[in-house]
This record gives structure tokens, sequence and C-alpha cells, in this order.
């Protein structure tokens, strides 16, 4: 076991250094590896970025040039168209068809011209001869003394035809420098808006034509829907303070997606070339991909931020458990090395290892009782035997077996231990056993316990002896007393009194004496009725409780125990007869005997109305020759009460006085509960 913790000893710091290093590294590299991947997204994005802006751009050029040709066109269409008027010598119809067959086809609405009150006198569509456009905004520019250049009117919806969007492109008409009408060409924006929708477009992309106030002229998609309308007011080419053609970008208003927008003014004509490449296209998958990888770096980074903190985890464990293993080792340690306690590990009756301590204890040379049988430690094999048949039953319940026996030293001597054995392995019949060496305790027991019934016998001799020369004494003064008979003087006769009293006080005390040193020598321990023992007492007592006018009163339910019936009687007998003796002057005895459970033991009480014990005279009352009382006040030796205390001890039980002064006492002994539970 050592030997492995040696090797966490060691492994522990080389792996956690280790696994820091693999950690920290691997986080270094997945944080630097996520930083260069910003870096070279962000690299990304602004390279598409900036080729969709360049893009839009060229859009928005090519469509300025197409816009601006078409113009172009529509005027030349324009200048041709009024010559006629201007000069007279012309056929309008037959310019007019020369005019209309070389624009591109789907491009003019109609082709008129009106005289100076704006009545059209010529149209390419014979139906709208004669109508009024003097409301017309050309018409007005134009009849106000407009100068004379290219009118570009707004879209509007036509009145003549087919009803169609129809933008208006104007000149004036003059003759010898006054006003005489206007010619007009009506352009189809459906033919400009798929003009400009040829060019190379994504899905989302947008071009389109409007004026400087916002108004479409033409768009790609839906041009229906946009013609009549503005674009969003706040739109920087709508601004006269930026420059001609630039780039920006915005939210769409269609649908609120990022827009490239790049814009170019037409200078000649205030119209300007709009287009809106939707990034969707350009940058979309880069965005994707950019998103896709950036989750597989979170989650790599994420995965080795678990991986690190479930390492980290691992190893404060295995620190924890390491710390743990050792603080239990030590303990271990300080138990086998221990000089106290011998520990021996026993398989099958044979020793398989043993501590120091026990090698030690027994004589015997390190290593040398492994391989032993058990059996040679023990005196006898009765001995061995009968504390296998004590331990095993006790051991296979999972319980610890303690008991103290003798142990034979190599040597021979015999040892006293105090044994403690459980099962280690129960599959392997492997039991421990702890030796804690009481040899000295035991000699001291045996010592106190010889020391004592010595004593004991020399009171016993003692007392029994000194009653013969006593009674010696007291026969011999009778003799005396009768010989002198009448010759005697009161004061001799008070003489003899004294000395006659001070031998009976004095066999009093032997044979007290004498019961003191006889109580619990010949004990008998057998089931006693605790209500027979009092029933026989105050029988024993009857004359006294008569004369002295006691009530006694007994407790019904006084239980069985078991004890020395004798001694119970001489223990009730003392205590029953002191309540009578130490009764107060002025009041009748009144005694009570009760008895209850406390605990595992029986509590017993003789409570009196007598004259009571001082609080600090309490405890000494049951030392023997104490009395409490002066001499002659009431009779007595001082060695009852130490007799109670020996009986009741003597029953493995405890016994103390409760009293007030002038009141009473109650006495209480307890008496353990030997019954079956
Ligand atoms: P003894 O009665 O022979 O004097 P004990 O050992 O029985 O000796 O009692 C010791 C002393 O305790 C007594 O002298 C008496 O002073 C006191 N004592 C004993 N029992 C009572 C009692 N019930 N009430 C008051 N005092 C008592």
């Amino acid at each position: 076991m050592s030997l492995s913790v040696r090797m966490i000893r060691f492994r522990l710091p080389v792996l956690t250094l280790l696994a820091g290093l693999i950690v920290g590294l691997s986080m270094v590299g997945g944080v630097l590896y996520k930083i260069d991947l910003e870096r070279v997204q962000d690299r990304l994005l602004a390279d598409a970025l900036a080729r969709n802006d360049l893009r839009a751009k060229q859009l928005a050029d090519s469509v300025a040039q197409q816009t601006v040709a078409l113009v172009r066109l529509f005027d030349m269409a324009l200048l041709q168209l009024r010559q006629p008027f201007v000069s007279g010598g012309l056929d309008p119809a037959g310019v007019a068809d020369i005019i209309l067959k070389g624009m591109p086809p789907g491009s003019v609405n109609m082709v008129f011209a009106t005289d100076e009150r704006g009545a059209i006198i010529y149209s390419s569509d014979p139906v709208s001869r004669g109508l009024s456009m003097a409301d017309r905004a050309y018409f007005g520019f134009f009849a106000n003394g407009g100068e004379d250049r290219l009118y570009v009117g707004i879209p509007f919806k036509g009145r003549l035809g087919a009803k169609n969007w129809v933008i208006p492109f104007a000149r004036v008409i003059r003759k010898n420098g006054h006003f005489a009408g206007v010619v007009v060409v009506g352009l189809l924006p459906e033919y400009l808006s798929k003009a400009v929708g040829v060019l190379s477009l994504n899905p989302g992309d947008i071009v389109a034509v409007v004026d400087y106030d916002g108004y479409f002229f033409a768009r790609n998609h839906n041009e229906q829907e946009a013609l009549g309308r503005r674009t969003p007011a706040d739109r920087p080419f709508l601004d006269p303070h930026r420059s001609d053609s630039d780039t920006f970008r915005a939210t769409s208003s269609v649908d609120g997606t990022m827009v490239d927008f790049a814009w170019k003014r037409l200078t000649e004509w205030p119209l300007i070339s709009v287009v809106a490449l939707d990034e969707r296209a350009e940058i979309g998958s880069i965005r994707t991909a950019i998103a896709a990888t950036s989750l597989r770096v979170n989650l790599t980074l994420a995965a080795i931020m678990s991986f690190s903190l479930g390492i980290g985890g691992l190893l404060l464990w295995a620190r924890r458990q390491q710390r743990r293993m050792e603080r239990l080792l030590d303990e271990q340690r300080v138990m086998l090395e221990s000089e106290l306690v011998g520990i021996v590990k026993v398989a099958n009756r044979a020793i398989i290892w043993a501590n120091p301590a026990f090698e030690k204890m027994l004589g015997y040379g390190p290593g040398e009782l492994v391989g032993a049988s058990s059996r040679q430690n023990y005196p006898s094999e009765e001995a061995y035997v009968a504390l296998g048949q004590a331990a095993y039953p006790i051991l296979d319940a999972g319980k610890i077996f303690r008991v103290q026996c003798e142990h034979v030293r190599k040597d021979g001597d015999h040892i006293w231990v105090d044994l403690s054995g459980a099962l280690l392995d129960r599959n392997k019949g492997i039991t421990l056993w702890a030796f804690i060496d009481i040899t000295e305790r035991k000699a001291l027991e045996f010592t106190l316990k010889r020391t004592n019934a010595e004593l004991e016998q020399f009171a016993y001799v003692a007392s029994h002896d000194m009653r013969q020369p006593l009674r010696m004494v007291t026969s011999y003064l009778s003799l005396i007393e009768k010989r002198l008979g009448p010759a005697m003087t009161a004061e001799m006769k008070e003489f003899f009194g004294f000395a006659m009293g001070g031998a009976k006080h004095m066999d009093r005390l032997i044979v007290d004496l004498l019961e003191y040193s006889r109580t619990g020598r010949s004990a008998k321990f057998v089931p006693v009725s605790v209500g027979d023992v009092v029933g026989e007492t105050l029988v024993n007592l009857e004359v006294a409780i008569r004369e002295a006018g006691a009530v006694v009163i007994v407790a019904a339910d006084l239980p069985n125990v078991v004890g020395d019936p004798i001694e119970l009687t001489r223990l009730f007998q003392n205590l029953i007869g002191n309540a009578v003796k130490y009764r107060a002057p002025d009041r009748p005895p009144r005694i009570e005997i009760g008895c209850r459970r406390q605990g595992r033991a029986w509590l017993v009480s003789i409570g009196d109305n007598g004259i009571g014990i001082a609080a600090e005279d309490q405890e000494r009352a049951f030392a023997i020759f104490q009395r409490l009382v002066a001499p002659g006040e009431y009779e007595g030796t001082g060695i009852g009460l130490a007799v109670c205390k020996k009986i009741v001890e003597h029953h493995g039980g405890r016994i103390w006085v409760e009293s007030t002064p002038g009141e009473g006492s109650t006495f209480y002994f307890t008496l353990p509960d030997r019954s079956p539970v």
C-alpha cells in the first residue's frame, strides 16, 4: 500500500504539471487560432464588401451610360421632329415615321406636336389630334419662356392610348423667335427598366433611374409599383451637396436587408442611376462559412475548457484522496508502530503479520511470529478453544470481540492481555487482533483483593475475639456489684453504672463491626421480592414501631429483584429503624416506602418526617463511626449506614439521602434490574 502511495505522491504533481501544460497550451493555441481566424474573416469580409462596392459602382456607371444614350436618342428625335414645324417645308408625318422607325422598338409611346395654345396639331396616334396639352408642365415651362433645352418630365399615367406609364421628353418650337408650340416624345419606362435590367445582376440586386426628386424613371424589378413613387428622401444621392457618384451601405427599404448602394448623376439631365446590391449574394456565403467556422472554433474552445475543468476537478479529487490516504496511513502507522498496542493479523489460525509491539510484548524477534500458529500464545488448548468459541459468533456477526485473558511469552512467562478482535476479510478468514498488556494492572487487582480479604478476616477475628475479654469484664463487674451489695454507696453505684454502660456499648460496637466486616462475604444472589423483604423487616421492628406510634406506608407494587435476601433485610431494617429512631420529639413518625423505575434500575425510597440531616452532613452519614447527633441523645454506633452503603454497592447500586433539617429525610438507593430483558 505504501508503495502505491509513494507512486501517487510522485505521479500526482507530474500529472498535474502535464495536464496543466496540455490544457494551457491547447487553450493558448485555441485562443490564438480564434484571433487569427477572426482576422482572416474580417479581411475576407472587407474584401467581399470592397468587391461588392466596386461592382455597384460599375453597374451604376453603365446604367448611367445607357440612360444617357437613350435620352440623347430621344433628344435627337425631338430636334428632328420639330424641324418641319419650324421651317414648314417638310411633312411632319413623314419625319415622324422615319424617326419612329429609328427608335429602339418598344421604347416610344407616341410623338406629337402642339401649336402655341397647346392643341395637338400632329400626333403619331391620330385619335389624339386636336386634344389640348396646355395643362402639361412641359407646355407651361416653354410657353412661359423656358430656355430651349430638353425638358424631362416626371412619369405619369397616360390619358391616351394604352394608358401606360409615360415619361414625356419635350422641346420647344419657335418661329421667328416666337413661341409656337412643343414637340413631345413619350418614353415607355418599361423599356428603360428592361434595358438596365439586362445587366448581369443577382436576384436581389436593384438598378434604377430616378430624377433629382427621387421619382422612379425605371427599375429592374416591379417597375409598375415604383413608377409615380419616390425613393426615401434621406438617400444620400438626393442630397445636392454630395458628389455625382459615390457608394454607401444601408438597409433596403424593401425588406430590411443590408444593401450596397452606388449612384451616378447624369449631370446633363436631372437623372441619377442608382444600383443597390444585396449583400447576401456576395457576402452571405462568406458570412455563413464564417458563422460555421466560428461555431466550430467556439465549440472546440468550450470543449477544451470543459476538458480542462474536468481534468482540474479530477486532479483536485485525486489530491484530496491522496491527502486522505496519507492521513489514514499516518493514523495506521501511529497505531501499528505504537509501543502500547500489539496488533496481529491471523488467517486460519496462523499469524500472517504482527507489529513490533506485539513481538516485544511476547518476547519474540522481528518477523519471528509470522507463520506461527496463534495457539502457541495461549496457556492451554482448552483456553484457546474456549476463546475461539466465545469469539467467533461475535466476529461473524461483524462485531468487535473483547476479553481479558492470559498469554504465554516466548520465555514461558504468563502475561495478562486486554484483547480485541475483529473480522477483516470474511472470504479469506482473516481476523485482526489488538493486545494491550494489562499484567501490571491485574497484579495490582490481585494484591488489592488479597489485602481486602486479609483485612476483613482480621476485623472479623479481632471483633470476635474481643467479645470474650469484654464478657469477662462485665461478668466480674456484676459479681463485684453483687458481693458489695448494700455496702455500695450511691456514688459507687453510679460509677458501676458507667462501667457497665461502657462495656455494653463496646459490645454493641463490636457486634456492629462484626456485621460490617461480614457484609458481602457469604452473599447469595437469588430472585427476591422486595415486598416480602419489607414485610419481614416490619415484623422485626414491630415493637419499636409500636412504641414510637409510627405509621408506615408501603407502596403496593414493590418489584422483584435479584439479590441476597438477608442483606436486603438488613438494609431495610437499618433504614426503617433509623427513621423510627431519629423521629422529631413533637410528632409521631410517618414513614413511606416507595419504589419506581429509573432506566435499567429500581429506585427505592424510604422517607420520614424526623429530625432531618444538615446538607453538609449528608455524605458523611454513610462513613463508618460517623454519628451526627450528640452522644447520649440517641443510641447508636454510627455503623448502620456504612453497612447499608456496603450492601447497596455490593448489589451494584448507589445510596444517598435528601433531607431538610427539622422536616425529615428521604433515603434513596438503586438496585439494578437483573431480570432478563
Ligand atoms: P447510628 O444510627 O448507629 O448512629 P447510622 O450509621 O445508622 O448510625 O447513622 C449515622 C448517623 O446518621 C446517625 O447517628 C444519625 O445522626 C444520622 N441519621 C441516620 N438516619 C437518620 C434519619 N432517618 N434521620 C435523621 N438522622 C439520621
